[in-house]
């Protein structure tokens, strides 16, 4: 029998295709309940095999509480029970305030029911649109928090979600957002934004990093790419990112290194955690514990909240095609030396010139990597000058689109 394997504090994910016996899984990771523990109410909800229900769970020694229960439809095949459960083998291995949690399965009684913590609210994407513009942008970013907590956590586990997206995140009566809808291929084949793409497999293109639409790349850097994409989707109060355009446009603009504007009314500090997000290099984009902390820091300090995208970064409509960047010369026409004197990194001025990073235009274009190159080695300065790197980007706007053009793409 397998069974976790044990780091210091955190145990790491075990994928139940590793069981041979599916059922063996289930109940290695998901307790049985009885049935008549349970009473089912009302319907909520409609999944992939059969309805979402809710009602009271009564567990020995355990107050009666609210549970969603779903259930699997008459008539299954044993290939779809056995995916229908598949869930329920990995949610069972997760324990986090951010993550759905698994109360746990019935399946000695037909019919076949999982049964996980009543989320009130519902999914995300239709809470928020039901209440747009309701939030303040603490409630708003308190959301996105709990959302990247529990990021954090499937992936120190070494989980890959490869479906992040409002629609999969659920919200309580406190405004708790939590982490749903595991599976592997199959959430997928469940999720109607899924499309196939021509290396077969079905990806939802919107949501998806684009090393992962090409050559299936999903890792915990393209989860955080999805993660940028759910951020958007708050911050616009469920908007569907990249409007009406079509998946090929969608993929073809990202490739061009197009990037979505930031929503309206949004704090420029949470567009550039966005666009970095986005990097289209894996592995400089934010890792989630990273995204935390940022997070964490801009809730401590309100303040830092108030200066908005600004609006130019935002246009209504698309015109991707006639795209033309206009730089802003005025940021631009600044020295390198005055720039990083204005940033208080006046000291690498002769290393910038000397690795042939002369000008803004080429500053603007840095990566983490060049500036380790050039000699910046202590961590915090390059943070610190990748930090306004990034906000310097965010002023060298197009103009006459709404994409924000990623100079660095
Ligand atoms: P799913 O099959 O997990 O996508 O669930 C289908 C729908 O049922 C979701 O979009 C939600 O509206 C609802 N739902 C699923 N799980 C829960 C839950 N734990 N609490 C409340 N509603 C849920």
């Amino acid at each position: 029998m397998l069974s976790a394997v044990k780091f210091p504090g955190l145990r790491t994910y075990i994928d139940p295709l590793t069981y041979e016996d599916p059922n063996q899984a289930v109940h290695e990771f998901a307790q049985e309940i009885d049935v008549s523990s349970i009473s089912i109410e009302r319907i909520i909800g409609a999944g992939e095999f059969g309805e979402v229900c809710s009602g009271p769970l009564r567990l020995p020694g355990k107050r009666e509480f609210q549970v969603a229960i779903k259930t699997l439809k008459a008539g299954y095949s044993e290939q779809q029970r056995r995916d229908f459960l598949w869930e329920a083998s990995i949610m069972g291995q997760f324990d986090h305030p951010n993550i759905i949690h698994l109360e746990g399965v019935i399946t000695k009684s037909k019919p076949v029911m999982i049964i996980t913590e009543y989320m009130e609210n519902g999914s995300l994407d239709s809470f928020l649109k039901k209440n747009d513009g309701q939030f303040t942008v603490i409630q708003l970013v308190g959301m996105l928090r709990g959302i990247a907590s529990g990021m954090r956590y499937l992936s120190e586990m070494g989980y890959v979600h490869r479906d992040l997206a409002a629609r999969n995140i659920l919200v309580n009566s406190n405004l708790v957002c939590k982490v749903s809808d595991f599976g592997l291929s199959r959430v997928l084949e469940d999720d109607p934004e899924a499309e196939y793409t021509t290396r077969g497999g079905k990806i939802p293109i919107r949501w998806t990093a684009p090393e992962a639409i090409a050559y299936r790349k999903f890792t915990s850097a393209s989860d955080v790419w999805s993660y940028g994409i759910v951020m958007w989707e708050v911050m616009s109060y469920g908007e569907r990112p990249y409007w009406e355009m079509s998946n090929q446009d969608v993929i073809k603009a990202v490739d061009e290194s197009y990037r979505l504007p930031g929503p309206m009314d949004c704090p420029e500090a949470l567009y550039l955690l966005m666009m970095d997000c986005w990097q289209r290099e894996r592995s400089t984009r934010p890792k989630f514990d990273e995204i935390v902390c940022v997070l964490d820091k801009l809730i401590r300090n309100p303040s830092s909240l108030k200066k908005l995208v600004n609006s130019s970064h935002r246009v209504s409509n698309l015109l991707v095609e006639h795209a033309s960047v206009e730089v802003d010369h005025t940021t631009l026409s600044q020295s390198v030396g005055d720039w990083l004197d204005s940033i208080k990194m006046g000291r690498y001025t002769e290393l910038f010139m000397d690795g042939g990073f002369s000008s803004l235009e080429t500053v603007a274009q840095m990566t983490s990597e060049d500036l380790r190159q050039v000699g910046v080695n202590l961590a915090g300065h390059q943070k610190k000058i990748i930090t306004n790197i990034q906000e310097m980007r965010v002023h060298i706007i197009n103009k006459t689109t709404a994409f924000y053009r990623f100079l660095n793409g």
